[in-house]
């Protein structure tokens, strides 16, 4: 990874910044930094330029976040759930590290928007160490998510000393990292980093695309340095009005993951996070967007839709109801929306 300095130059992080390179008034980028942390990488400040609203709405500071009173800051309850300051556990074979506050830029749709990029999230060393001391006394605990803010914002050699940490834990078999990125800023996944992450396997990465047109051949190349490490690749998409909420949208995105060798994970139901109101599509949007997808798209691309239960409940699949009854015999509905039943019952 470059070193710290020459990353900064990576960014716009001034609404002054903002505002001269979109040609838009200062005033309103103004009044959302003073309350959330701005930034955007210059690689996706080109892609909005040439692609414009859907990807802008994610990047740039809007009002709307300032008057949303139906949001809750911490709508997983995330911070009840942390025996230590950096990590998540509410489910019982996996906890969530938090290693990085910083991201290659504040998505302003972030569920963590509380405190990502944030004073309230510099993580030094004695929270790591916390969060380490708590996964090696809790062996029920096999699978590590590292997470953030983004974990590939570290410098290399802390990010290698976190992955050592948590390798020399015997009672974890399996890493995951999420980091946005390979979609935000591709050229921070260098060959150095692929190589490094090889040395940590099972290591599994979820990234996190959101439309087409973030499937650049930048993007392309960092996903092939990530496989080509033999990293299985999956993605969590947010379903976002306006900038994703059709099936059209959503199915040439899918078929993109796939074709850059990127599983689709999540197709996640937009939390309840204070600030990001504008951007929550219904449930019924989603279930419509699934519908269009399961059967007629190749069953490789098709994520799980997914909501994150209010309140820290964990994560619960949202699927079109097929089924009509289930009694002696199944009665379901084929995805062409033919009638269908099958036998419900043991033979002797
Ligand atoms: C999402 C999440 C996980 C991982 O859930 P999976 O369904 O296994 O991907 C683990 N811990 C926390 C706190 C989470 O939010
Ligand atoms: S990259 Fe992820 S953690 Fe960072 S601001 Fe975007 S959604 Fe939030």
């Amino acid at each position: 990874m470059p070193s710290q300095q020459s990353l900064s130059a990576s960014f716009i992080t001034t609404p002054e910044h903002l505002a001269q390179a979109l040609d838009i008034p200062v005033e309103p980028l103004r009044a959302v930094h003073a309350v959330y942390p701005l930034r955007v990488s210059r690689y996706y400040l080109d892609l909005i330029k040439q692609h414009g609203l859907p990807l802008w709405r994610q990047a740039v500071p809007d009002p709307q976040e300032l008057t949303d009173s139906a949001g809750l800051a911490d709508p997983l309850d995330e911070e009840n759930l942390s025996p230590t300051p950096c990590l998540v556990h509410k489910y019982p074979d996996r906890a969530l590290l938090l290693v990085a506050g910083e991201c290659a830029m504040y998505c302003r749709f972030c569920t963590r928007k509380r405190k990502v990029g944030k004073q309230e999230m510099i993580i030094d060393d004695a929270a790591i160490a916390a969060g380490l001391a708590y996964l090696s006394r809790t062996p029920a605990i096999s699978d590590v998510l590292i997470s953030g803010g983004d974990p590939f914002m570290l410098p290399l050699a802390r990010l290698e000393r976190i992955l050592r940490a948590l390798r020399a834990i015997p009672s974890i078999a399996t890493l995951r990292i999420g980091t946005r990125v390979p979609c935000t800023l591709p050229t921070l996944v260098t060959p150095r980093l692929a190589a490094m992450l090889k040395k940590y396997h099972p290591l599994y990465i979820n990234t996190h695309f959101n439309h087409p047109a973030e499937i650049t051949a930048e993007a392309e190349l960092a996903c092939a340095r990530l496989a080509d490490a033999g990293i299985p690749l999956g993605c969590q998409t947010v379903l976002l009005r306006g900038i994703n909420d059709n099936a059209e949208v959503i199915r040439e995105l899918l078929y993109r993951l796939i074709r850059i060798r990127v599983k689709p994970y999540y197709l996640f139901q937009a939390d309840l996070t204070k600030g990001t109101a504008h951007f929550r599509t219904t449930v019924n949007c989603g279930l419509a967007i699934m519908r269009h997808l399961i059967g007629h798209v190749t069953g490789l691309a098709v994520p799980t839709y997914a909501l994150d239960a209010p309140g820290g409940g964990g994560k619960i699949p949202l699927t079109p109801a097929y089924i009509q009854q289930l009694g002696e015999s199944l009665e379901f509905t084929t995805y062409q929306g033919h009638q269908c039943s099958y036998p419900n019952r043991i033979y002797p």
